[in-house]
This record gives structure tokens, sequence and C-alpha cells, in this order.
């Protein structure tokens, strides 16, 4: 069963931040508890915000090489867990590894191109 694509929220607010100037230095993510919302790429002038949500497809937590910081089983995360209805979600919630939250899938910053990926970011 293919996961249900969740529409992005219509509703925004906009926010204004004085960053000390060193923290530019580097990439800065914005997180909504454990979900991405927000990065700027440290050499970039411009923020990418989410525009379109995870679905919990799973696909990014498959497929995976040896040696990554969770452990790995025949390519798949052992933390991911089947929710039967096509979704799948990850057993370390809050805790899981920071990393697992701020790589995206998709577009010009991914690490990893993930074709069903339908997280997106658009320039702002
Ligand atoms: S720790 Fe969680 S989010 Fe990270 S790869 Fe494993 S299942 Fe996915
Ligand atoms: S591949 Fe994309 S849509 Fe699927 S679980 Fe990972 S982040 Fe979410």
């Amino acid at each position: 069963m293919e996961p249900e694509v969740m529409e992005a929220e219509p509703k925004v607010t906009k926010s204004k931040l004085n960053l000390p100037e060193w923290a530019l230095e580097n990439n800065i993510y914005i997180l909504s508890g454990i979900e991405l919302v927000a990065y700027k790429i440290w050499n970039e002038s411009h923020w990418m915000v989410k525009t379109n949500r995870c679905n919990m497809c799973g696909k990014c937590c498959m497929n995976l090489s040896e040696g990554q910081m969770a452990p790995i089983l025949q390519g798949r995360c052992m933390y991911l867990l089947d929710q039967g209805d096509g979704r799948w979600i990850c057993q370390l919630g809050p805790h899981r590894p920071v990393a697992c939250s701020i790589v995206t899938f998709s577009g010009e910053h991914a690490s990893r191109i993930i074709p069903e990926c339908v997280e997106r970011f658009e320039e702002q």
C-alpha cells in the first residue's frame, strides 16, 4: 500500500532572527522537534524552507550500507518499524541521531537521492 502524501501546511509564520556572525560560518538547521523545517548552507545567502513533509515511506532508512550510526540488517536500519499501512516509523523517536533529521533526500543538497522521497524545500 502506498502511503498518502501529506499536504504542506498553508499557514506560515514569518520570523526574523538576529544570528551571531560566527554561527553563519557553518550550516544552520531549524528543527521542529525532530523534523527539519529549514536550513541554510554556510556559503549560500538563501534559506531552504520545507514546503512538503515526509510521508513516512521509510525508503531513506532502507538500502543502507554498513558503517552507519545505527545497526543495519540486510540494508535496513534495525530501528525502522513497519506500521502495516504503508508507513514506517523510527523506534528511536526523539532520540534518533541528529544526522537522521538533518539529511535531505531530494533537491540540490541531497546527499543521497531517493526518487520516492516527497519532502521538498524551496529557496527563500
Ligand atoms: S535511526 Fe531511525 S531515522 Fe535513523 S536510519 Fe534508523 S530508522 Fe531511520
Ligand atoms: S524517503 Fe523522504 S518521504 Fe520517505 S521516509 Fe525518508 S524523508 Fe520521508
